[in-house]
């Protein structure tokens, strides 16, 4: 059944929360993280747009700072909120920290005797702590986490980086127009998955721990007991983040929909505007198909294999046995949309999209993956 309602997950309670940090402390929270060892990262403004980067001094924060977003469009405008989570979300949050989209995984190397040796790249074994992690992503990297790690092979670079990650939620409180991550049932409100979870108010956040890394840090915080009246604020904005989204999928399973419509004209409608460039792969959170590749040195005396981010939009993605399988823009996005939406439910137990909107702002020509799925599957949604 297509419908907007949403299944508000909240609210924080007051035996969920470890306390209150006032926003004139909220350095500490970056203090402390480098005391334990990590390396912080989280968003500030960089080219008109929020990104991910290390974070020393809170003072980098997108304070204020609000997102715009539309089909095909993104774009970020000052307010006087003393606020420095009061946007939506930027391109990308935590895959590239996890599964990076360029990454060496072993070289060769050949002696000046002419004997070639194979060396191991050993996966990194630093400690990074990503602040301002929304409900979205924390779902995406649950679903990062079932293809890495709980498939038939462990991936030993993907699990490094997740076993030295530290995660800050923030639960959202203001959705870009292309969210719909309540119809998904992943957001607004971060209920599981983080080590500490923030709700920001004006005067400072209420501390939520998850993990016991996550109480290891909030006992070093200078906290203070949170109010009902911060409870209440809190929980007011998330019902109120909830009730702004207007975009929706069906919050079930699309799958039978889907692949009962694969001759859909709509399939020919959207290939005549969609341009095949992948953007709408590279800032999905839960995308995970690669290539691999070898670098090789000019002097012919070492090579790099390389594994980067691909795309099921690009020729050589789908190349067999000397021919391409899906040679234009129709079967690709069909892959597309009946993998993310469909034959995931098969492979991971539910949808592939956690509703972040990426997809639709990011996309160059405004295709809105709620639009093509409810168009693909009219009258065919299920159950
Ligand atoms: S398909 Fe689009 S909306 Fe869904 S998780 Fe990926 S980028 Fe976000
Ligand atoms: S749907 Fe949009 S972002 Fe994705 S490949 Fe087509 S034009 Fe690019």
């Amino acid at each position: 059944m297509w419908s907007n309602e949403f299944d508000y997950t909240g609210p924080i309670e007051a035996n969920m929360e470890t306390g209150f940090l006032p926003r004139a402390r909220f350095q500490a929270l970056l203090d402390t993280l480098h005391q334990a060892g990590y390396r912080c990262v989280g968003p500030q403004v960089r080219d008109g747009a929020i990104v991910y980067d290390t974070l020393g001094k809170i003072e980098v924060l997108p304070r204020g700072i609000r997102d715009q977003q539309a089909p095909g469009r993104y774009r970020l405008e000052d307010t006087a909120s003393p606020r420095y989570f009061s946007w939506a979300n930027g391109p990308q949050a935590l895959k590239p920290n996890l599964f990076t989209p360029h990454e060496a995984l072993w070289r060769s190397e050949r002696s000046t005797a002419g004997a070639i040796r194979f060396v191991d790249i050993q996966p990194p074994a630093d400690l990074i702590a990503v602040i301002g992690v929304r409900a979205c992503d924390l779902a995406a990297l649950r679903l990062q986490d079932r293809h890495f790690l709980e498939g038939a092979f462990v991936d030993p670079y993907y699990a490094a980086r997740r076993k030295n990650v530290f995660l800050v939620a923030v639960h959202c409180t203001h959705p870009a127009e292309t969210c719909f991550c309540v119809s998904t049932g992943d957001g607004p409100h971060a209920t599981q998955g983080f080590d500490l979870a923030l709700g920001e108010l004006d005067d400072g956040y209420l501390v939520q721990a998850g993990s016991d890394k996550g109480n290891t840090i909030a006992a070093k915080l200078p906290l203070v007991p949170a109010t009902d009246a911060h409870r209440q604020t809190a929980n007011q904005e998330m019902q109120e983040a909830a009730r702004q989204q207007t975009r929706s999928l069906p919050t079930r399973n699309l799958r039978d929909a889907l692949f009962a419509n694969l001759e859909h004209p709509r399939w020919e409608n959207v290939a005549e505007r969609c341009l095949s460039c992948g953007n709408c792969t590279s800032v999905c959170p839960t995308c995970f198909c690669h290539s691999e590749t070898d670098e090789t040195a000019l002097d012919g005396k070492q090579s790099l294999h390389v594994r980067q981010w691909d795309s099921c939009f690009t020729q050589g993605h789908s190349y067999i046995h000397g021919m391409t399988i899906r040679a234009d823009t129709r079967t690709r996005y069909r892959q597309w949309l009946t993998h993310k939406l469909g034959s995931w439910h098969d492979q991971y137990g539910r949808s592939g999209c956690v509703g972040c909107g990426r997809c639709i702002a990011w996309c160059p020509v405004g295709i809105d993956i709620t639009e093509e799925a409810r168009e693909i599957c009219q009258g065919g949604g299920h159950d």
